[in-house]
């Protein structure tokens, strides 16, 4: 607190995972300025350059502020009662299972926690999934596989107490740049530590990097496989870990040594020199205290939860888990992709970590939504993945779709069937905060939201840490709260009693409460004390009954949070229990695979595609800021000189990218930091900047079947002057 008109508050970073507290400023109605929080445990006080913008991003121009109606202004009681109608008018023709949600690691877990329990709860569909199918879905049903729960092992300050990270397809220092600054401050303080990256591309990672395999796009588990082979090999297993832990190494191994024989033969399959392949090796087998960091370069793959199950195999099979510096660490694109994991947001989860054929689940939920009397009709699920939801509305078996706080006709790959499927959808509502975006010409009905420094509720990060985001200032307009404007609907829909919440204080209570309904976790013990109650480690049921005051003031903390761990748990895993049914990790038998998307004489070369360091998704707020757009004005193509010559294109010059489906126009940077044959571009820029330079656009939509993860790294295109 400062003078009358002045006030300081603590909330939080919307923009990645790292998830930084921010101490913004508001004076006379304005937010004037934001600092890095220096209690934040994320950040201590640090921000990068996106964070230290958000307060020019802000203000009412460029917001939608009422809501709309087939194109025409209404009032929201015409609004709210319109989309009551029209959802039952489709349910009731067309059953429960026409009507569908699409939403985002953007929104807050309230926000989430209450689309979940009226979709799947009370609308009675299963098809609710998220854009972060798009950002993390493989690394969730990693470590299900390996660990039998979606549950991260590690924490930041495993980043600064490690001799070894191991940095896989994540340039760290653009799009989680304060995890990058911690390690490089830890790095300056132990020069003994050691960081390898792993990537195709050299990025500005590199810069502290001790070693550097430029690997061929898509070879990850041919190097992770081939790592285990090695460590077999060379007698620098945990063999007293393995035996007391896990199961299934004989069959890891035995998939990894078939498909990795020797460094020379991985090296070649990965396109990487062989010594220092072996270096990597040696480095990764002789220390204990090894993380790896891995996110969209190793998930957006069409076997990308292999990938990820071929880098826990290796920390499994060398103990390199449940210690101080150790583990397999995914590192989440969004601010809340974790949140949205944890309420159930994604179309095969259910709720509070349980997935629709978790047994016992659909009774327990059902149970538990039923208290306020009312009967919900839970659907048998799981219901469709993100690419499959919409191919499922361009079927026409979808009739209505409620996207919130995201972009599909932009941000999902083969962009141009996406909005054909838009189209065709009889009602399509979108909750939105910008005025302008690619997707809302296609909504029957527009609603208004709340955007950062006007929501309030709570993300979790990264590292499994959850923190306020507080509301500072009032929504412009008539715009409103996703979690009001959900309750609202649900009320004209007949559920009054389930969704009367005042404050999203309330609805974190009950999400809180039913993590730790039935679940032996929160008395402490291991297993069940309630026969055939399904048991989840995602248990935050120690912060139930906080109030408002106490939600107010709920410092960072991290999940689970019972009463056996009433200040949160830094670290999983370190008894060696697993949450699997018999308690051990398992070891997967990894068969690796290059990328689905064939290169061929009409498209020949890679297409790779990422973030860049200044800008944030579809850009309606990064792009408010000059400062911001200065350090990529224009979108482009970087392009290695040998290519750039076999092409006849030039440095600064104009090109096109070909793929099957679609176009790229942009300016060229010749650079040596691609590897010949590959092709990177950005992924930010909409038709509503400019038509011809959505990435989308060059990405066919294949999955992976597992987790449903697009391909999104792996692209097919032809280059040419224009
Ligand atoms: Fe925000 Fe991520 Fe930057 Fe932190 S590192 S300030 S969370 S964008």
């Amino acid at each position: 607190q400062q003078t009358k008109t002045t006030q300081q508050a603590k909330t939080t970073c919307p923009y990645c995972g790292v998830g930084c507290g921010v101490t913004a400023t508001v004076e006379a109605g304005t937010l004037s300025a934001v600092e890095g929080d220096r209690e934040h445990p994320a950040n201590f006080g640090r921000l990068c350059v996106k964070g230290s913008a958000l307060h020019e991003t802000l203000g009412s121009q460029g917001r939608l502020t009422h809501p709309r109606v087939d194109g025409v202004e209404v009032s929201w009681a015409t609004a709210l009662s319109t989309t009551a109608e029209r959802l039952n008018t489709l349910r009731a023709e067309h059953g429960n299972h026409s009507v569908a949600a699409y939403l985002s690691g953007q929104l807050l877990t309230e926000d989430y926690y209450v689309a979940n329990k009226l979709f799947k709860g009370f609308l009675g569909t299963p098809h609710l999934d998220t854009n972060s199918r798009l950002c993390m879905a493989s690394a969730v049903v990693g470590y299900k596989r390996a660990f039998g729960a979606d549950a991260v092992p590690c924490n930041y300050e495993d980043l600064e107490e490690a001799e070894l990270i191991v940095l896989v397809g994540s340039n760290l220092a653009w799009n989680h740049p304060v995890l990058y600054q911690r390690i490089k401050v830890a790095k300056e303080r132990n020069p003994l530590m050691r960081l390898v990256v792993i990537d195709p591309r050299v990025t500005d990672s590199c810069e502290i990097a001790d070693l550097y395999l430029g690997i061929k796009p898509g070879s990850d588990a041919y190097l992770f496989n081939g790592l285990l082979a090695w460590m077999a090999q060379r007698r620098r297993l945990d063999t007293l870990y393995l035996e007391r832990h896990t199961e299934g190494f004989d069959d890891a191994l035995a998939a990894a040594q078939q498909t990795a024989g020797s460094v020379a033969e991985v090296a070649a399959a990965c396109d990487v020199d062989p010594e220092r392949l072996e270096t990597f090796y040696y480095w990764f087998a002789s220390q204990l205290h090894v993380v790896t960091l891995y996110s969209q370069g190793v998930n957006q793959s069409a076997s990308g939860t292999d990938k990820c199950n071929a880098i826990i195999n290796c920390h499994l099979a060398g103990g390199k888990i449940g210690l101080p510096g150790a583990g397999p660490f995914s590192i989440t694109g969004q601010p809340n992709a974790m949140g949205g994991r944890e309420v159930g947001g994604l179309a095969n989860q259910l709720a509070a970590h349980m997935d629709y054929h978790t047994p016992g689940a659909l009774d327990l939920v059902s149970r538990f939504w039923a208290t306020d009397s009312l009967t919900p009709i839970l659907p048998e699920g799981p219901g469709y993945k993100a690419v499959e939801l919409f191919e499922a509305i361009e079927r026409g078996e979808i009739k209505a779709l409620w996207v919130m706080a995201t972009n599909p006709a932009i941000s999902l790959p083969d962009a141009a069937r996406v909005r054909v499927a838009l189209e065709k959808c009889p009602l399509v509502i979108v909750s939105e905060c910008a005025a302008h975006t690619d997707l809302l010409p296609y909504a029957d009905i527009v609603l208004p939201a709340s955007g950062w420094s006007e929501k309030d509720g709570t993300v979790t990060n990264s590292e499994r840490r959850i923190s306020r985001q507080r509301g500072m200032l009032p929504p412009p307009g008539e715009a409103r709260h996703d979690w009001w404007i959900m309750c609202e609907v649900a009320k004209r829909l007949g559920f009054a009693e389930a969704f009367n919440y005042a404050h999203p204080w309330e609805i974190f209570d009950e999400h809180a409460r039913l993590s730790g309904f039935e679940n032996g976790l929160e008395n402490g013990v291991d297993n069940s004390t309630v026969p055939g109650s399904p048991q989840r480690l995602f248990d935050i049921s120690g912060l139930v009954g906080l109030g408002r005051d106490g939600y107010d003031a709920l410092a960072p903390i991290q999940w689970p949070v019972t009463k056996a761990a009433p200040h949160g748990t830094a670290r999983l895993f370190e008894d060696g229990e697993f949450a699997t049914a018999n308690g051990r990790a398992k070891l997967l038998a990894i068969k690796p695979q290059g990328p689905e998307q064939a290169l061929s004489a009409a498209y020949p070369l890679r297409l790779n595609t990422g973030r860049i360091r200044d800008q944030w998704h579809t850009m309606t707020r990064t792009a408010r800021s000059l400062r911001l757009m200065n350090h990529r004005a224009e979108p482009f193509m970087d392009v290695h000189p040998e290519d750039a010559h076999a092409a006849g294109v030039m440095d600064q010059g104009l090109a096109v990218l070909t793929a099957a489906k679609g176009e790229f126009r942009a300016r060229v940077r010749v650079s040596n930091a691609q590897r010949r044959g590959e092709i990177f571009v950005p992924i930010h820029w909409t038709d509503c900047f400019t038509q011809q330079a959505r990435s989308s656009a060059l990405i066919d939509s294949i999955t992976d079947p597992l987790s449903g993860q697009p391909e999104s790294k792996h692209g097919a295109v032809a280059l040419a002057p224009l």
